[in-house]
């Protein structure tokens, strides 16, 4: 569904990608770790369109997402096909971004009315289905600021769910969360995964949570794929000295 060639990125003089190939399947889930700064965000953001590759390209559903802008024409069906592609990929960031002035009801509705043109009817059923899917039923009508941080975080999934992407990226979504509060979002994350319908990539920290949840891990390091395989290849007995290095933190 996702196919990376050869990808780079600088950001001025800074190379932080060096030639990243990466395929994904339709429903795979595949989980990115790396050290800081190794470009675990910049990756997802490039497929979320945030970001444009330096060199190379990504394709998504068989369409390069920016290999047409060179003539007018093309380049409105390039604006119409990244339209498209953002509609069919979901992301939930590490700090929330919600809406402070909407209900966690109404950030939730506003994307598949505004974007989707979806009726307002069916919008908000919708979303208050995703929103008890994450468990949240009982606060529809709360503000951000009236939720702890793990319940903001659920909020973000639900609505990215509500937009029935293809794919959603999750960016280190538990690194600004209290400890305590952990565990409630990667445990709706596992029920997301379990439903087995969407390919994920996510960026994370939780390694035990990783290798429970991943079909496939990517250690990132140095801009390039250092090392990936299943979650027993590279947690096990990878022989590649950096990661091991870099999992030891973590036990
Ligand atoms: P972390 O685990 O700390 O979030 P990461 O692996 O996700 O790190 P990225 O956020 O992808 O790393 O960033 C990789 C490098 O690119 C960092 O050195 C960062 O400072 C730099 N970078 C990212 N975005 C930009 C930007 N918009 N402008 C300039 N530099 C950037």
């Amino acid at each position: 569904i996702v196919k990376y060639e050869n990808v780079h990125k600088s950001f001025g003089e800074v190379k932080v990608l060096k030639g990243i190939d990466l395929d994904l399947m339709p429903a795979e889930k595949v989980a990115v770790i790396g050290p800081s700064g190794s470009g675990k965000t910049t990756i997802i953001r490039m497929l979320m369109t945030l970001e444009q590759p330096t060199l190379g390209s990504i394709v998504v559903d068989g369409k390069n997402l920016w290999q047409m802008e060179k003539n007018d024409q093309l380049m409105d069906a390039n604006e119409k096909h990244l339209r498209q592609v953002r509609g069919d990929i979901g992301m939930v960031f590490q700090h929330f971004n919600l809406f402070p002035h909407l209900t966690i009801l109404e950030n939730c509705m506003t994307a598949p009315i505004h974007v989707q043109k979806e009726s307002k009817a069916s919008a908000k059923n919708r979303s208050i289905e995703m929103l008890e899917k994450v468990g949240l039923g009982d606060k529809l009508e709360n503000y951000p600021s009236q939720l702890s941080g793990g319940q903001k975080q659920r909020v973000a999934m639900a609505r990215a769910l509500v937009m029935r992407p293809k794919i959603m990226l999750f960016d280190e979504v538990t690194s600004a969360l209290d400890p305590e509060l952990v565990e409630e979002v990667l445990t709706v994350i596992r029920g997301i995964a379990n439903e087995g319908k969407m390919a994920m990539v996510l960026v994370t920290h939780e390694m035990e949570f990783a290798q429970d949840i991943a079909d496939r891990v990517l250690f990132l390091d140095g801009g390039v794929i250092a090392e990936q395989g299943s979650p027993d290849e590279v947690f096990g007995n990878s022989e590649n000295e950096r990661l091991q290095s870099f999992l030891h933190r973590f036990r």
